[in-house]
């Protein structure tokens, strides 16, 4: 009887302690680490600049996660539902952002209170080169132009509106049928994550920062490719199944990138990586990274499964305190079970991650065409700048949570 209350006792705390968990990320821990490591896969000339600021890049690595506590489009850059898309290796996803925005816009006409739908994935087909909508058609071309010209680069700020003239003239067809209606265009896709579509766009954003020279905008964009890049190499970050929510292995998530990481790192794993090396295909480089984590998502899943039925109950968790918070953890032994059954996944992801962004930076200071770095070495922020800064380090505690409440 005694030992059964003792056991009530603790499940009632255990239960209290637990829903004080606290957020973690890949763990910002894992993110400092990437990006600090590679750092020495650059060649002297990228030294100069890249050496004199590694404690900036380890110090801002968890940066782009705490932004999504300030910036309600952030969240979506760090992943990708890939899964919701088809089956791998996904073959009709397109993987230019214009061909996603093409393939999976919606267009409507509205009223004051009706709503029809006039283009949309469910609706269109494609005969030559024309679409077909819901009582309208289109040829392809004038289509993908309205797209490309004014949608594809706006549309993740919010739906966009257009009169019917406007709307009519871009896809050269006559539209007195809807007169009376407002056009708007929104896009429904972006929700699943935009990671290999936004690493995209962003190493462009790099490559100009190098063109420029300009020391602030390299930092920043350096640091940051580093986190989206890192993000990408977690097979988690790759499926609507992202903390295991589906299969009832809720926690997977940070128990992978966090813990694990947090546990092992430092002591046993090899972060030896080599020099960084050219990419001839951005776009594909990216998808690659994406594909692979991908094509582990089962694995990670099977290995939390089997160590979550056959290890002893008792011996799962431990309590530990984290920045004042009374946390619960995986324990030591729990989580080398997990990452012996794993096979080295975790420590090999982390290498990708620090290799593919050696390789990233390099090729972008390549593509500015090797700007001399000796110069601008240091780097002065302004007043205003450095509370930016603080800011945002200190937004995942003042802000609101802007996307998944699951820790990426
Ligand atoms: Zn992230």
């Amino acid at each position: 009887m005694k030992s059964l209350l003792k056991g009530i006792l603790l499940l009632f705390i255990l239960f209290l302690v637990s829903s004080f968990i606290e957020k973690q990320e890949w763990g910002f821990f894992a993110h400092k680490k990437i990006n600090r490591l590679a750092v020495y896969t650059l060649p002297p000339e990228m030294m100069y600049f890249f050496k004199p600021n590694i404690e900036f890049f380890t110090e801002h690595g968890p940066d782009p996660d705490k932004r999504k506590y300030v910036d309600p489009h952030e969240a979506v850059r760090h992943y990708i539902d890939i899964d919701y898309w088809g089956e791998y290796p996904f073959p009709h996803l397109p993987r230019t952002w214009l061909g996603a925005m093409i393939k999976y816009i919606e267009i409507s006409a509205v009223y004051e209170d009706t709503k029809m739908t006039l283009f949309s994935p469910k609706i269109n087909e494609y005969d030559g080169d024309t679409i077909f909508g819901n009582n309208i058609r289109s040829s392809f071309e004038r289509y993908s132009s309205f797209v490309k010209d004014t949608i594809a680069d706006n549309i993740l700020e919010g739906k966009m509106e257009f009169s019917i003239d406007t709307f009519a003239k871009w896809l050269d067809v006559n539209l007195s049928l809807f007169e009376g209606a407002q056009i708007v265009v929104e896009e429904n896709f972006s929700k699943e994550g935009i990671s290999p579509y936004f690493l995209y766009q962003y190493y462009y954003a790099l490559v100009h920062a190098f063109e420029k020279k300009n020391a602030k905008s390299i930092i920043r964009r350096a640091n940051d490719i580093g986190h989206y890049i890192a993000d990408a190499s977690v097979p988690l970050h790759t499926t609507k199944n992202y903390n295991g929510q589906l299969t009832g292995q809720k926690g997977i998530h940070a128990f992978w990138e966090n813990r694990i990481p947090e546990l092992l790192a430092d002591e046993e794993f090899d972060f030896f990586v080599g020099k960084a090396s050219y990419v001839e295909n951005i776009r594909d480089f990216f998808w690659d990274i994406i594909l692979k984590s991908h094509s582990n998502k089962d694995q990670v899943l099977a290995a939390e499964m089997k160590i979550r039925k056959s290890f002893p109950e008792d011996k799962k968790f431990v309590f530990a305190e984290r920045n004042g918070v009374i946390t619960r953890l995986q324990s030591e032994e729990y989580t080398r079970a997990f990452n012996k059954e794993l096979n080295g996944m975790v420590e090999m992801r982390m290498r990708d991650a620090i290799k593919a962004l050696g390789d990233i930076w390099y090729t972008a200071w390549v593509d500015a065409g090797q700007p001399e770095l000796k110069d601008i070495t240091e780097i002065n922020w302004t007043k205003k700048e450095i509370e930016e800064m603080k800011k945002i380090n200190n937004a995942d505690k003042n802000g609101t949570f802007h996307g998944r409440d699951h820790w990426d």
